[in-house]
């Protein structure tokens, strides 16, 4: 069983990572997406538990796709999970530089754990999740950031927190 993990904060998952997903499943028995929670990153948008519920509903189509949560080193989720690949995507050289770090990190950590990074289609190469925030804050139309089925819960969260302001 090839399996693989495609971890980052998804806050929230873009059409962007969506991409990243597809493609990465289609070359892995099971790709496992997980939201990685960032100690050092306490203040997202969605809580971690939010994040897996719209990532679990925007890849409900794609059969080997799995969704989970870790608060840990992902060296160390790979390893629970006996995944040998963490796939990654890049948008930019200045993507390279801390992903290449962070890999070599894994692997130290983990030495049968290979990095693979997959490049974004150019159409998404502008797209983050802070992108999809800062967009959602000025009520822009989000239909070429983030998957339909997550729109109204984007702009709800941002409505939500702009009225605590
Ligand atoms: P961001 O907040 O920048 O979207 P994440 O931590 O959620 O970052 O991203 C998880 C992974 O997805 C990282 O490997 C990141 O490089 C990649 N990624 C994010 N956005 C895109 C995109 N538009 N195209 C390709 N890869 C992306």
């Amino acid at each position: 069983m090839k399996r693989a993990i495609y971890p980052g904060s998804f806050d929230p998952v873009t059409l962007g990572h969506l991409d990243i997903i597809k493609r990465a499943a289609a070359m892995f028995d099971e790709l496992i997406v997980c939201v990685s929670v960032n100690s050092s990153k306490h203040t997202g948008l969605f809580h971690p538990k939010e994040r897996v519920e719209l990532l679990r509903r925007v890849t409900e189509g794609i059969s080997n796709v799995r969704v989970d949560c870790w608060d840990g080193l992902v060296a160390e989720y790979a390893r629970r999970n006996q995944a040998r690949v963490l796939v990654k995507g890049l948008r930019a050289v200045s993507d390279y530089e801390s992903e290449i770090q962070m890999a070599m990190l894994n692997t130290k950590l983990y030495p049968r754990l290979d990095t693979i990074f997959l490049y974004t289609r150019p159409k998404y190469a502008y797209l983050s999740s802070t992108v999809v925030k800062e967009m959602a804050r000025y009520g822009s139309d989000l239909s070429d950031f983030v998957p339909r089925q997550i729109i109204e819960d984007v702009e709800k969260k941002v409505r939500g927190t702009q009225e605590r302001m």
